[in-house]
Formats: structure tokens, C-alpha cells, sequence
């Protein structure tokens, strides 16, 4: 961290300041200038708020050099994480896995019909929402524990791990015990005793990011969870909001090449909620491939036009198939398997 001091401080006041890092552990080189007084902060400075330094009357500008973020931070892990969801491994350069199912379980035999046709099109993991973060409280809700047991039965059926949102952290024992990768959705990105509480677990947590958060944001989210002891996490990006109508959300690929420089988390893309829109799916999945995604999850329905939530974007599992064929040859020539 680099801060600037006016001038006219005080060298009581510059010493006072020194002081006050050199506590907490830090070194503090000096620079004097003609017309400033510069100086450098050597050491773990994650800790300090750049504003509360800058409430400093004599303190003129603070420059942050290292990420505020450590556990997620590339620099002290070089190498890729690679998050284990029941043998199935999201991360590193092999395997793109691909997760498909239903917005929101709406019964046990649409969940079991849909995750035989996730299996049969090449699917690795069954997505499924039981509880629903929905824009209106007159929407539907989800069918809770129930939706739950019957994606358990279907994972039990098709030897598909299961992926499912928490929406709150009373529902965390039950997710604990019966869900592989636990969600946490777009809404709850910035929800931080939620975070906090996946992070006191082990199990893998599936990351969206924020409707209109930075990636800054988004990776300091991680570290939340990380900072508790859970380092399974993997990025999803969802589409950010945007001025755009023509799509629900406007899917910011250049967030794979920056997550994959700036941590060492795994990040897949959500091309159902970015677009919003069934026809556009193929394409954002493809492209997303071809930037160096670690996996798609992918809205899938038997019947998206009488979907109980989100059918616009679902895709029918034959669809879904195409996306699959066409996403290996485009994995195929990056040198990857899907
Ligand atoms: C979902 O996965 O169905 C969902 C609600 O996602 P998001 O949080 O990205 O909107
Ligand atoms: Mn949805």
C-alpha cells in the first residue's frame, strides 16, 4: 500500500501515523518528495481500510498495490484448485463438467424424467431449485424439503450429484446432509452470515455472482466463505445487469480470464439465467467453453412452457444434447474433455 501525506504534515503527526503500522506488524518505507511526503507499506495489509486511513486530515491519497483478498488470492496458491463434488472434479485443465435440471423441482416424477434425460445427453450433475429466490412473494416458492427428497431419489437413481440453492442459513443442516454443491445465489452474493455459515462447512459451494456486484466484490464473497475454514468454492457466473432488454442479463465472459488470473478457484458459467432466453443458450454455452470455463449449468425442462419458473430459458433435453456434442468439439480443440 502506497499513501501520499500532504506536505505541511506535522512530523509529529507523520511519526504518529508510522507508529500506528509498524503495530500492527507492518514495515514503512519513506519517500520524501519536494511537494509530498510518500511512503510504502510492506507486509499483510488485507486488514486495513483505505478509507479510514484516508479520514486522515493529512493523509492526501491511498493506493491499494496487493488484492484485499488473500485465501482466494492466485498469488499465495499458484496452482489451480480443484474442487472434488463425489469423484467428479470442476477445476484444473481436464474435464468441463456440465450440470443440467430444472429451474425449480415442481414434483418427483418431472425431476426423475428430467434427470434420466441429463444422464442420457452426457449431463455429470442434476441441478434442481427447492427453495426459490423469487421476485414476487405470490411466485412459487419452491417445494422445500420435499423438492429436496425427490432430487436425493433421482440422484440415488442416476448417480448424479445434486446442486441446490440455500437461501438461508436455518435450512444449512439439511443441505449439509442431503445436497452435494450447495448454491448460493445471485441475490444472496453479499448475504454474509449466509456466507459465513457454508463457510463452517466442507461441502463444495457453488458461487453466483451478484446481479450488479464488481468482480472485487464477487471474490471477496469467497473469501467470506473461505476465511471460515471452507476452500471449495466455485465461481458461476449469471449475467450482470445491464441497460440491455434484449436479454435478461447481459453474460460477461472476460470474468473467466480475470477469475482464473486473479484466484485459483474453479468459475463455470450460467448461460440460462444470462440470456434468459432458450434460443441463446447453445451459443453463450459454446463461447463460454471456448474462454476456458471449468463447466456449464444449464436450465433444463421436459416441458418449458408449462414450467412451474424460468421455461423461457430451459432448454428440452434434446437441446441440451446438442449443446453437449457441440461443446466437446469445441473442448476437444482447447485441449479439454466435456
Ligand atoms: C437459479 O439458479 O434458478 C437462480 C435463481 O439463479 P440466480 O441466483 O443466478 O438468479
Ligand atoms: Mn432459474
Amino acid at each position: 500500500m502506497i499513501i501520499t501525506l500532504k506536505k505541511d504534515a506535522p512530523k509529529q503527526e507523520v511519526d504518529k501515523l508510522i507508529h500506528s503500522f509498524e503495530e500492527k506488524g507492518l514495515s514503512v518505507t519513506m519517500i520524501n518528495g519536494d511537494n509530498y511526503n510518500v511512503f510504502g507499506l510492506v507486509g499483510d495489509t488485507s486488514k486495513l481500510d483505505e478509507k479510514l486511513i484516508r479520514a486522515n486530515h493529512f493523509v492526501q491519497n491511498v493506493t491499494r498495490i496487493a488484492a484485499p483478498y488473500k485465501k482466494a488470492n492466485r498469488l499465495f496458491h499458484p496452482e489451480d484448485s480443484i474442487i472434488d463434488v463425489q469423484g467428479i472434479k470442476i477445476g484444473g485443465h481436464e474435464k468441463i463438467v456440465v450440470i443440467g435440471g430444472p429451474c425449480s423441482v415442481e414434483g418427483e416424477e418431472q425431476v426423475m424424467e428430467i434427470a434420466k434425460e441429463v444422464k442420457q445427453a452426457g449431463g455429470d450433475m442434476l441441478r434442481g431449485g427447492a427453495y426459490k429466490p423469487r421476485t414476487s412473494p405470490y411466485a412459487f416458492q419452491g417445494l422445500g424439503s420435499k423438492g429436496i427428497a425427490y432430487l436425493e431419489h433421482a440422484k440415488e437413481r442416476y448417480h448424479l450429484p445434486i446442486v441446490s440453492e440455500l437461501m438461508s442459513s436455518d435450512k444449512l443442516e439439511e443441505f449439509v446432509e442431503h445436497v452435494d454443491v450447495i448454491q448460493i445465489g445471485a441475490r444472496n452474493m453479499q448475504n454474509f452470515d449466509l456466507l459465513k455459515a457454508v463457510g463452517k462447512t466442507n461441502k463444495p459451494i457453488l458461487l453466483k455472482r451478484g446481479l450488479s456486484n464488481t468482480i472485487e466484490e464477487w471474490i471477496m464473497a469467497a473469501e467470506y466463505i473461505m476465511s471460515e475454514g471452507n476452500e471449495n468454492v466455485i465461481f458461476c457466473e449469471r449475467g450482470i445487469r445491464t441497460f440491455e432488454p434484449y436479454t435478461r442479463n447481459t453474460l460477461d465472459l472476460s470474468v473467466i480470464p480475470i477469475i482464473k488470473e486473479k484466484t485459483h478457484l474453479p468459475i463455470i458459467i450460467d448461460p440460462s439465467h444470462a440470456t434468459g432466453d432458450w434460443r441463446l443458450v447453445e451459443s453463450a454455452s459454446l463461447a463460454a467453453i471456448a474462454a476456458g470455463a471449468d463447466g456449464l449449468i444449464i436450465e433444463v425442462h421436459n416441458d418449458p412452457e408449462n414450467a412451474w419458473s424460468d421455461g423461457a430459458q430451459s432448454l428440452k433435453p434434446q437441446r441440451f444434447q446438442e449443446v453437449i456434442e457441440k461443446g466437446r468439439k469445441i473442448a476437444h480443440v482447447i485441449g479439454r474433455e466435456m
